[in-house]
């Protein structure tokens, strides 16, 4: 199969990001179609790298372009966040008022 190594760059960062700075990222919906959102533009903002693998799991030899391209991936992916913050896919469901 064919996969974009770069998703998996986007994904790893992107968990990395809320793992260790959930301070900075609480107004950040988690839902699966606002994780779409950031990933989708993060990767709109990278260049592809196609790797084939047999069972998709990606290999250690591609390790290397982490290491060159992580600095692109941050940046990609905090374009992503603010691009969600500037134009939330959903509104935030809102308690009903008591009637
Ligand atoms: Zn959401």
């Amino acid at each position: 199969m064919i996969v974009n190594y770069m998703e998996s760059m986007v994904d790893t960062v992107l968990k990395n990001e809320f793992t260790f700075s959930p301070e900075k990222y609480a107004d950040i919906c988690r839902c699966d179609s606002c994780i779409a959102f950031i990933k989708a533009t993060a990767l709109n903002h990278l260049s592809p790298f196609y790797v084939t693998t047999v069972t998709g799991e990606i290999y250690g030899e591609y390790r290397h372009k982490e290491i060159q391209n992580l600095s692109d991936v941050m940046v990609a992916v905090a374009k992503g966040i603010e691009a969600l913050r500037a134009a939330p896919v959903h509104q935030p469901v809102q308690a009903a008022a008591p009637s």
